[in-house]
């Protein structure tokens, strides 16, 4: 999609803190971090969001990019995987990604 911002970091047109890539899937750092570790793993296929017909191939290589953000941030002790679909639901950019969140104690709640 031309104008997503999500595609244009995925085609490297704009930079980002990359922290893994593949094939399939780019995890950077948020611009707008909401814990010490905020990476975004994206699809570098445009999908809507998180049920816009994301083939499985894919999500397990987000998966797999989760597993490599963990890894290489050190999040030995845990960490949390968001994904908002829809504005309802806080989404602002309309390219599905999981946000990692974790380096700090996030507590019992989901939100
Ligand atoms: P959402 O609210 O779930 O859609 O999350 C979108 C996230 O993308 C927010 O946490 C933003 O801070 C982040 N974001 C928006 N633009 C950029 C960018 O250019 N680089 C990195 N993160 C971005």
């Amino acid at each position: 999609m031309s104008d997503c911002i999500f595609c244009k970091i995925a085609s490297n047109e704009i930079p980002s803190t990359v922290v893994y890539e593949d094939d399939l899937v780019i995890a950077f750092d948020d611009l707008n971090p909401q814990a010490p570790v905020h990476t975004l793993v994206i699809p570098k296929a445009h999908h809507e969001n998180i049920i816009d017909g994301v083939p499985a191939e894919t999500l397990a290589a987000m998966t797999h990019a989760v597993a490599e953000v963990a890894r290489i941030k050190g999040l030995d002790e845990g960490f949390r995987v968001i994904s908002n679909k829809g504005e309802a639901a806080g989404q602002t950019v309309m390219h599905f990604h999981l946000h990692v969140l974790g380096g700090k104690p996030l507590g019992e709640g989901l939100i």
